[in-house]
């Protein structure tokens, strides 16, 4: 198992449980080397069922927020077009900080940190050969590329590179926003705010212990921020500043609190990507179907893990075949949610702002 996001340990978790041995092999020196990242909502039918086939349904549900599923839409000029809020029975898709995840599905798990993989080679004699950014190189049975958008094992079954969407995020946060900005604690709520107007939209969410996400999402040519130092956060601040200049008080200042900036473009692999099976070595998550972040990618990432180990412990004397089989599973499921993803970004970064609206309605009346 080449990566340890959500769906290379939900898939070592899986087999784990099984009774199957399993090798993550991660990049990143240790769990927290990189800030982990905003809360992920998990989603009844997908995240949540890779869950419980891990035994780690009971565990999410100690963790997670349903009250997170809160949403608050705003016109530009500030104006509650929008207040939606859960039923306090609603578990449909609540939320759950990204480093609570990890820790849940890490549980027994042995991770092998600082092995940055750099290509892989099937077909050796002893099974797919791994190698690695230290020179080394080791033989395994079956390499599951789970190592996210950029894989750098997917080139072993596919050419194909992400691509720019046109849509670009730039992420700050803010601490202690209770205490520090309470008035900007209850414009959030107890779950999200989101205000959309023409090509751009600023969206607040609250992950745990008073942590908030703020994305300033817009279409803008790649390199947008030619003429700004990324690393200069007051320089990044004021281009937002005019970029959103006009926009409500509350929402500017969601900006002008955040403390430091990282630039995200959006990119996407094509909606249909599939490739011709090959022995020993396959994909799972964003290295297989890398689409648009509304809100599906890690439940896909989870629910494609733990069908793959299923599938693999079942077979354990010659897996080929159960990989294959999964392989088609994966490509129809996320055809479809990437299909579905790829025209929600159409319609949240529009240059008719409702568009979004309509959109949101849409999934909250079902
Ligand atoms: C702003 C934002 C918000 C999102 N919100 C949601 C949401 O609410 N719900 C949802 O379902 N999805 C959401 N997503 C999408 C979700 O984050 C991804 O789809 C998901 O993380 C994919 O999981 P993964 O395990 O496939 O890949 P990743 O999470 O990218 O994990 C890949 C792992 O592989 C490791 N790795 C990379 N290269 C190598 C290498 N060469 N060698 C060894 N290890 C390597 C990385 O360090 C990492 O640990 C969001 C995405 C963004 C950007």
């Amino acid at each position: 198992m080449v990566g340890s996001g959500p769906a290379g340990l939900t898939f070592a978790r899986v087999l784990h449980r099984h009774g199957h041995p399993v090798t993550v092999l991660e990049r990143d020196p240790s769990p927290d080397a990189r800030p982990p990242g905003g809360t992920l909502d998990l989603h009844e039918g997908l995240g949540q069922r890779a869950l419980d086939r891990a035994g780690l349904l009971a565990g999410f549900q100690a963790l997670s927020r349903p009250e997170g599923q809160a949403m608050r839409v705003l016109a530009p000029d500030g104006t509650v077009l929008r207040d939606w809020r859960p039923r306090p029975d609603d578990l449909a898709n609540p939320e759950i900080d990204r480093r609570h995840l990890r820790d849940l599905l890490l549980g027994p798990l042995d991770v092998q940190w600082g092995r940055g993989v750099t290509r892989v080679t099937p077909g050796g004699r002893d099974g797919a050969l791994v190698h690695f950014a230290d020179g080394r190189q080791e033989a395994f049975d079956l390499v599951v590329g789970a190592d996210g958008a950029w894989s750098r094992v997917r080139p072993a079954l596919s050419p194909v590179t992400p691509h720019y969407t046109g849509v670009t995020s730039v992420e700050t946060s803010l601490d202690d926003v209770d205490v520090r900005h309470p008035g900007l604690a209850r414009l959030i709520g107890d779950g999200s705010v989101a205000a959309y107007g023409a090509n751009r939209s600023v969206v607040a969410q609250r992950n745990s212990g008073g942590h908030v996400k703020v994305y300033a999402k817009f279409r803008a040519p790649l390199d947008w921020h030619a003429d700004v130092d990324p690393a200069d956060a007051e320089a990044v601040r004021a281009s937002l500043l005019t970029l959103f200049d006009g926009w409500a008080a509350p929402v500017l200042d969601l900006l002008r609190h955040g403390a430091a900036f990282v630039h995200r473009p959006f990119h996407t692999l094509p909606v249909s990507h599939t490739w011709t099976h090959v022995p020993g070595v396959t994909l799972l998550g964003d290295a297989a179907h890398l689409m648009p972040p509304l809100g599906a990618g890690a439940n896909l990432a989870m629910l494609d893990g733990a069908e793959l180990a299923e599938a693999v412990a079942a077979a354990p004397g010659d897996p080929d075949e159960a990989v294959r089989a999964f392989e088609e599973q994966m490509w129809a499921r996320a055809g479809k949610w990437a299909a579905i993803t790829t025209a929600g970004l159409e319609r949240l970064v529009s240059p008719d702002p409702a568009a979004a609206l309509a959109l949101f309605d849409q999934v909250h009346d079902g």
